[in-house]
């Protein structure tokens, strides 16, 4: 078939999620990827590409592994699926729960599987309310997230999502999530405040839960002070509040550890996890308890827990997810991450040194970004109109590196997650490449 063809069948039949439909209708897809080898993907013009999202922040060994394509076929042609309602089990989900339980942080132990991460945010928000629910605080169900955090698209996670475009779209799906200021531009002492006035307001005996991510992605790789993450610790022990760490893109060596909230001293009580378990390969996500709401449900969860989804512990994920987890471990991708993360940062500084349009740069792990400002003085911001940060991606899609913009409130923000198996030559390579890009564009702008 040819590329005209699958142009004009993608514009009448296909409705792309998070994508402008206008744009598509004018301009057909944005690229049509045939292939990935490693930290590359090439589109059907043959042209190569580096992955640097690892494509939505989920790609942690990278494309092509075959040996997660073997597992699959095998556990396939074994068992390809089998339900896990009503107590039926299997080998893969069982082996793979204990298996993250030994990663997870001391004292989470019991895994909830669901097929990605909106579905995960939906099941934890689910639980803390059973817990308290029936604990005999049925009151007990608000919900307070961030400011600019992203958790998912299904209904609890839409809600619980920060940045209002996405409630836009339909309106708020759940009642009862609240959201106080993140410490990104309001700084560590504002946010807390803001934290404590929407408990105080709302009530503590009537919140269940506070949710973020240890560091917000799509938000634009804001990384919180390590302060800021063990003050809410503080205060949601203080209220008698559940805290969920949404590690839908921190978790799985994304940000030098095996879950980014290690890097903060924090242990909360509920994680939610998706994306790198299987390195995207296939479908996976879950919600990792603590032994305290374990033994609680173990305890006071009577009859059935009337929650699942059809591919909740699916046999053949939790094998890819696995294979997916040994070769992380054999490769040593953790430590890789963090390596490399520590030389993509290093080469993010000599951008900000030789470009004076370049603002705070900040990595964790190959977790990273890069703002640009119209004054790195002042961190003033460029005009909407100039889409200075779209023009970056489309500067570096010229020079072969796929990226991502944020653009929410003004903001002009270039995000890096690009594959656990980075060398340091890739490294480099990328961030010329992101050097050149934001040159190109600030010559354009004066
Ligand atoms: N939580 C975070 C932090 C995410 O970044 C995402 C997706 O990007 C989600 C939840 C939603 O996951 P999914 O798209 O698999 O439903």
């Amino acid at each position: 078939m040819n590329m005209e063809k699958l142009i004009e069948l993608d514009k009448k039949h296909f409705i792309h999620p998070t994508s402008s439909i206008q744009q598509q209708q004018e301009q057909g897809p944005k690229m049509i990827v045939e292939k990935g080898e490693g930290i590359y993907l090439t589109d059907t013009n043959g042209n190569v590409y580096i992955d640097a999202m690892s494509s939505l922040w989920n790609v942690n060994i990278g494309h092509g592994r075959e040996e997660l394509a073997e597992v699959a076929a095998e556990q396939m042609k074994k068992l390809a699926f089998s339900s896990t309602f009503s107590t039926f089990s299997h080998k893969p989900a069982i082996l793979l729960a204990e298996k993250i339980a030994s990663l997870a942080p001391e004292g989470l132990n019991a895994v909830f599987f669901t097929s990605g991460g909106s579905e995960s945010n939906d099941t934890a928000i689910k639980l803390v309310r059973h817990y308290w629910r029936i604990q005999g605080k049925p009151e007990k169900r608000k919900i307070i997230g961030l400011g600019r955090a992203y958790h998912g698209v299904a209904a609890a996670s839409t809600s619980a999502t920060g940045i209002p475009e996405f409630w836009n779209m339909a309106g708020k799906m759940m009642v009862d999530i609240y959201h106080a200021d993140n410490p990104y531009g309001n700084g560590k002492e504002k946010a807390i405040a803001s934290l404590r006035a929407v408990i105080e307001r709302e009530g503590p005996e009537t919140v269940a839960a506070f949710i973020a991510e240890p560091i917000q992605g799509a938000g634009g790789v804001l990384i919180p002070p390590k302060e800021y993450l063990q003050e809410v610790r503080a205060i949601c022990d203080e209220y008698g509040i559940l805290y969920i760490a949404d590690e839908v893109i921190t978790g799985f060596g994304r940000t030098g550890k095996w879950f980014g909230i290690e890097n903060f001293g924090v242990t909360p009580d509920v994680i939610s996890f998706a994306k790198g378990v299987t390195s995207g390969y296939i479908q996976l996500g879950g919600v990792i308890v603590s032994d305290e709401i374990h033994n609680v449900l173990k305890e006071k969860s009577k009859g059935t827990l009337f929650h699942g989804y059809t591919y909740s512990g699916h046999p053949t994920a939790t094998a890819v997810g696995l294979k997916n987890i040994e070769i992380m471990e054999k490769e040593g991708l953790v430590e890789n991450s963090r390596k490399m993360g520590e030389v993509m940062l290093e080469g993010f500084k000599k951008i900000k040194k030789e470009l004076d349009i370049v603002g705070e740069v900040r990595a964790l792990g190959l977790l990273g970004a890069v703002e640009l400002v119209a004054d790195p003085e002042t961190n003033k911001r460029f005009a909407p109109e100039l889409q200075v940060a779209p023009k970056v991606i489309e500067a570096l899609h010229q020079r072969g590196v796929i990226c991502r913009a944020v653009t929410y409130e003004g903001t002009d923000i270039i995000c890096f997650a690009p594959p656990l198996i980075m060398n340091e030559e890739q490294v480099n390579t990328m961030v010329e490449r992101l050097h050149d890009a934001i040159k190109e564009v600030r010559e354009s702008l004066s």
